[in-house]
């Protein structure tokens, strides 16, 4: 759940906490920065053409998150998401013990969002509700309530709205 978020936050969204988020010149690089920022350290390195084509799983996991159930289906056809227990002792994952690391990820971060989606849980799979933020995580919350990023978003939402209100 959490790599999905982040590929997506990472590769797939223009706008961020009210900025303008170009995509970034070395995308490997800010991969490993916000792996990094997770206290993550990949089982893989990465390699600077897994994170060019990290840009598609990205922007499919994206309108998964918007709720987009085919387009998360053909990812998961498209990278041979299946159950698989890797190791000994046996781990469960969702991917080829030969799966590149893309196809792998891609397998593994679908697979968690479909499991969200496939128990009625959807809802939580959310996008920041602040002005030019597309943001993406998963609500957590008791009652699915969280409608923001984090604090600065709502913190500036809630600004917004109280000179909305003055205008009036
Ligand atoms: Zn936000």
């Amino acid at each position: 759940m959490e790599l999905a978020a982040l590929l997506v936050n990472e590769l797939a969204v223009d706008q961020v906490r009210g900025r303008r988020a170009d995509p970034p010149a070395d995308r490997r690089a800010a991969l490993e920065a916000a792996f990094q920022r997770q206290g993550w350290t990949p089982s893989h390195a990465l390699t600077s053409a897994d994170a060019d084509r990290l840009v598609d799983v990205a922007a499919a996991l994206h309108l998964a998150f918007a709720g987009d159930v085919g387009a998360l289906n053909q990812a998961l056809v498209r990278h041979a998401a299946v159950p698989n227990l890797h190791g000994d002792p046996p781990v469960l994952a969702f991917h080829h013990p030969g799966a590149d690391l893309v196809d792998a990820w891609a397998a593994d971060a679908g697979t968690a969002l479909a499991m969200v989606i496939g128990v009625g849980q959807g809802v939580r799979l959310r996008s920041c509700e602040a002005d030019g933020c597309e943001l993406v995580f998963f609500d957590v919350t008791r009652n699915a309530s969280r409608r923001f990023c984090g604090l600065s978003c709502q913190n500036r939402a809630k600004a917004t709205a109280y000179r909305a209100r003055r205008r009036t």
